[in-house]
């Protein structure tokens, strides 16, 4: 429990204590965006992996994605996953079920069943909800009890490349991916959005043109939230010819301009939240060409750093970062805000800002490794995360 946050208390004759001088403490992260993969890919990701890999990451709350085999799409697959969790005991999950039954897109899910046992967010994330009358439905009855509908931009006619459509497809020689892709399900959502109360999160954004479409004059009425993830804001398509396989992900690495524009965006505060979009994939998927490997990266460990490295690079002051990080998605996810006060559960992260390290296939607590992101220079570091009972320190759980 945080018993007081305040300077000067007594120390009590057995209390350990720590020297946080030129260290930062705030409330646990939420990323709202985590593929655990179990069940059915429990060789890429387990929840007790994946949530470990949160924890080192500096994350305590995981927004949890449906698209598992099989989806999680009834109660019973939503209280499995807490059940988990709880087993796990490490990070909490918000368990975010699939829009329709089976993630096939045709008929809706019991939203109200759902409900019961504690889900507000729904998505089909991994592919969008094409059924326009389906997703207009889905956003009025969420709307009943203040829940979200988690939109995943696609339309998957214009998509089928394996990159971004741009100097690097023509390189490379391999089909692109056009803007058009995502900037045309972004304005479908946003015209059916306003028809609506019910509150649509547009995901993953990755132009700069989709985030000016969901905060255009002309969808005021609206309620949309966006969010972007690390690798959109740091990393452009030239990073293909880097890292190869590792720098495949949906949407695509855009063009260095697009790039640039979008970090510029989340700095003047046109974003609501950061997500990492963590998709694990064992080795045997990311193998192979660009073409035939799975997209998707890790990122629960470099959520934090990643962020921090761009946005403070942009002079966006930090307590404004960490918001994309606490209260923003907290407040999307319909969970209460991070917070230190007293009397609440400990949540708390101790983060040394000037340590500088590099993570590793060996270092990283994931299953997973493909990550354009092992071997850069990652400036600060999670030394501790207390969560109720769990101690990680140094890179170890003692619980
Ligand atoms: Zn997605």
């Amino acid at each position: 429990m945080i018993e007081a946050c305040e300077p000067g208390l007594p120390l009590e004759l057995d209390a350990i204590e720590i020297d946080g001088a030129g260290k930062w403490v705030f409330p646990g992260l939420v990323d709202m965006h985590v593929h655990l993969r179990e069940p059915g890919g429990e060789d890429s990701e387990t929840i007790l992996t994946g949530l470990q890999a949160a924890i080192a990451g500096g994350i305590t709350t995981v927004g949890v994605m449906p698209n598992t085999s099989p989806p999680m799409d009834t109660p019973e697959s939503v209280l499995n996953l807490k059940r988990a969790a709880v087993r796990c005991g490490f990070a909490n999950v918000v368990p975010v079920p699939c829009v329709t039954r089976g993630r096939a897109g045709r008929e809706p899910v019991c939203f109200h069943d759902l409900r019961q046992v504690g889900a507000i967010a729904f998505t089909d994330d991994g592919d969008p909800v094409h059924d326009s009358g389906l997703l207009l439905d889905a956003l009025d009855a969420v709307y009943k009890f203040d829940g979200v509908i988690i939109e995943h931009p696609e339309v998957t006619d214009l998509a089928g490349g394996s990159v971004n459509m741009g100097s690097v497809s023509e390189k490379l020689g391999l089909k692109g991916i056009p803007c058009a892709a995502e900037t045309a399900d972004v304005a479908r959502c946003m015209e059916i959005a306003s028809n609506s109360h019910g509150h649509l999160h547009l995901t993953h954004l990755s132009l700069p043109r989709s985030v000016e479409l969901a905060r255009a004059e002309c969808f005021h009425s609206a309620d949309v939230t966006i969010d972007v993830t690390p690798h959109h804001i740091a990393l452009c398509e030239d990073a293909l010819m880097e890292h190869g396989t590792h720098a495949k992900m949906n949407p695509p690495l855009r063009s260095p301009e697009h790039r640039k524009n979008l970090a510029e965006m989340v700095k003047s505060g046109m974003v609501d939240a950061i997500a990492s979009d963590h998709a694990p994939h064992a080795p045997c998927r990311k193998t192979g060409s660009i073409e035939e490997a799975a997209f998707g990266i890790v990122g629960l460990e470099t959520l934090l750093p990643v962020s921090l490295e761009i946005l403070r690079g942009l002079q966006m002051p930090v307590i404004r970062i960490l918001h994309l990080l606490t209260c923003g998605p907290a407040r999307i996810l319909g969970i209460p805000a991070p917070s230190l006060e007293a009397g609440r559960k400990a949540d708390l992260v101790l983060f040394d800002p000037e340590a500088e390290y590099r993570l590793s296939e060996t270092g990283s607590f994931s299953k997973s490794i493909n990550t354009p992101f092992f071997g850069r220079k990652l400036q600060g570091r999670v030394e501790a995360v207390w969560i109720g009972s769990v101690v990680y320190r140094d890179g170890e759980f003692a619980n």
